[in-house]
C-alpha cells in the first residue's frame, strides 16, 4: 500500500513516490545550540525519528540528514550574556544536545552537518545567487531580492505584503525591499566571522538548510523536507527561494511540518517560567513514557503537556509492560496452527501509519491488541501459545519503529535510571569520583555497570 504524506506546500495528502526508486532523501531542520534542549525540541527530534523508522521498516532505503545550526544570532547573544566565548557556548550545547538525545534513545542521523563547516559552500552559494541576479550586496551585507522570485509566499499561502504585515520586519535601511533577507552577515567588533568576497561576516540561517540538505543528500532536489510549523515562515519559504532560484529545480518534493507544544494550554516561554527541559522530565519519567505521550496526538497536531497527562501515560505503558511480560514469560513457541489474528492487527497498524503516520490510531491498535490478548490467555483456545508468542513479536516490531521498550520499566525503576544517567553525567564531566559513587549505589540496587567502548551497559546482579 503506499504511504502518504500531507504536504504543506500543495496542503494535500499524497502518495510517497521518491525520486529515485526506494531511496528516500530526507532533511530535517535540527537544533540551534544557544541553549538546553526543552521538551518542544524532543518532540520534533523524536516523531520525525519514528518517520524515518517507520519508512525503513516499509523497505526504504532512508538518507536522513539533521543539521546543526552552530552560528546564529542567538548564539552570539547568548555569549555576551554569560560572558563566555561563543565556541565555549556551542560546545556546551552540542556535549547537551548529544546527551539529550542518547537519553531519548534517538539515533544520530545519517549525517549531522554543521553550519560553520560548510562556510566555503555557502559563499559559493550566495555568489551564485548574486550572479543569477537574485541577490545583492550592500556594505559588506548580502540580501535575497524576494521579488524576484515569482513562487514566493507558496508554502506559508501568503501574498508578499501580507507577509510584510505578519512578519512586522524590523527596519532595515540597507534592505531594498522590507521583505529581503540576509544571505550573509556583516560582523561587528568582535564577533565570530569568515572571511568571504564581501568582507568579514557570516552566513544567514536560512541558507544553510538550502546548502548543506542539497549537499549532504547529493540531490538537488530531496524527497522530505521536515521542521516545526514555526519554521514554514520564513525560514522554509526562504529555502525555497534560495534553493530554486539557484537550480531551477522544485526543491523538496514533500514538506512536512509538526504542531507545536504548549505547557498547560500556554506557549513555553523563559519569561512565563514554564520551560521545562527534558533533565526534569526524566527526573520523574523514563524517556518511554515521553515518546508514548507524543504518540498520542498526531504529529501535525498541536500538543498541550501537562504532569497529568504523563501519569495517565505512564498508566498506559504499564497496561502494555505487564503483557509484555507475561508473554515473555510463555516463551515456547509450540507450534500448532497460525490464524491471521495477529496479522489483521499488523496491517491494521500498517494502514494507520501509512496513512500520514497516524499514530494515535497505530497506538490503539495496540491498545486494543492488548485487550485481546489478556482475554485469550484466559481461554482455552488450541494453539494458543503460538498466537500469543506472535503478538509478541508483533509488539516488539513496533516497539522498534517507536523506540520503546515495553519491558524495560518492569527491569528498572526511575530512580535506578536516574542513577545510571546522572552517572553517565558524571563520566562526561569526567568526574570519575562521583561516577564510582554512582556504580556503588546502583550496586547496592542490585545493578551492575559496566564502561564499554558503546558506552556505560548495565545488568542485573
Ligand atoms: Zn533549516
Amino acid at each position: 500500500m503506499a504511504i502518504l504524506i500531507h504536504n504543506s506546500l500543495t496542503k494535500k495528502k499524497e502518495e510517497l513516490v521518491p525520486l529515485d526508486g526506494k531511496t528516500v532523501r530526507m532533511y530535517s531542520c535540527g537544533v540551534t545550540v544557544y541553549d538546553k534542549c526543552h521538551i518542544g525540541h524532543a518532540r520534533s527530534l523524536y516523531i520525525f525519528d519514528v518517520v524515518r523508522r517507520y519508512l525503513k521498516y516499509r523497505g526504504y532505503d532512508i538518507r536522513f540528514v539533521r543539521n546543526i545550526t552552530d552560528v546564529d544570532d542567538k548564539i552570539i547573544n547568548k555569549a555576551k550574556e554569560l560572558n563566555k566565548s561563543f565556541d565555549d557556548v556551542v560546545r556546551e550545547n552540542i556535549k547537551a544536545y548529544e546527551r539529550d538525545l542518547k537519553n531519548l534513545g534517538i539515533r544520530k542521523a545519517d549525517r549531522e552537518p554543521r553550519a560553520t563547516k560548510y562556510i566555503p559552500k555557502i559563499i559559493a552559494f550566495v555568489e551564485a545567487l548574486i550572479k543569477k541576479g537574485f541577490a545583492y550586496e550592500v556594505d559588506g551585507d548580502v540580501y535575497y531580492s524576494v521579488r524576484k522570485f515569482k513562487n514566493y509566499g507558496r508554502l506559508s499561502g501568503q501574498s508578499i505584503d501580507q507577509m510584510i504585515e505578519a512578519a512586522r520586519i524590523e527596519q532595515d535601511p540597507k534592505k531594498r525591499d522590507p521583505l529581503d533577507f540576509a544571505l550573509w552577515k556583516k560582523a561587528k567588533e568582535g564577533e565570530k566571522c569568515w572571511p568571504s568576497p564581501w568582507g568579514k561576516g557570516r552566513p544567514g540561517w536560512h541558507i544553510e538548510c538550502s546548502c548543506m540538505s542539497m549537499n549532504e543528500l547529493k540531490s538537488e532536489t530531496i524527497d522530505i523536507h521536515a521542521g516545526g510549523r514555526d519554521l514554514i515562515f520564513p525560514h522554509h519559504e526562504n529555502e525555497i527561494a534560495q534553493s530554486e532560484a539557484l537550480t531551477g529545480k522544485p526543491f523538496a518534493r514533500h514538506w512536512i511540518h509538526h504542531g507545536l507544544l504548549t505547557i498547560n494550554g500556554q506557549k513555553m516561554s523563559k519569561s512565563l517560567g514554564n520551560f521545562i527541559t527534558l533533565d526534569e522530565v526524566f527526573e520523574r519519567y523514563s524517556s518511554d513514557i515521553l515518546k508514548l505521550f507524543f504518540l498520542q496526538s498526531h504529529y501535525a497536531s498541536p500538543v498541550d503537556f501537562s504532569w497529568e497527562k504523563m501519569e495517565e501515560v505512564k498508566k498506559a505503558y504499564g497496561r502494555v509492560s505487564i503483557l509484555m511480560k507475561k508473554l515473555d514469560k510463555i516463551n515456547k513457541a509450540t507450534g500448532g496452527m497460525g490464524s491471521d489474528w495477529s496479522l489483521k492487527r499488523k496491517t491494521e497498524f500498517e494502514s494507520a501509519m501509512d496513512d500520514d503516520f497516524n499514530t494515535p490510531k497505530a497506538l490503539s491498535v495496540i491498545y486494543d491488541m492488548v485487550n485481546d490478548c489478556n482475554k485469550f490467555m484466559n481461554s482455552d483456545t488450541e494453539g494458543k501459545q503460538f498466537l500469543l508468542r506472535r503478538a509478541m513479536d508483533f509488539i516488539r516490531e513496533v516497539s522498534d519503529i517507536f523506540g520503546i521498550n515495553f519491558l524495560k520499566e518492569s527491569e528498572i525503576s526511575v530512580e535506578e535510571e536516574k542513577l545510571l544517567m546522572e552517572r553517565i553525567k558524571a563520566r562526561e564531566n569526567k568526574d570519575f569520583k562521583k561516577s564510582d559513587e554512582l556504580r556503588d549505589a546502583l550496586k547496592t540496587k542490585g545493578i551492575i555497570v559496566e564502561d564499554t567502548k558503546e558506552g556505560q551497559v548495565w545488568r542485573r546482579a
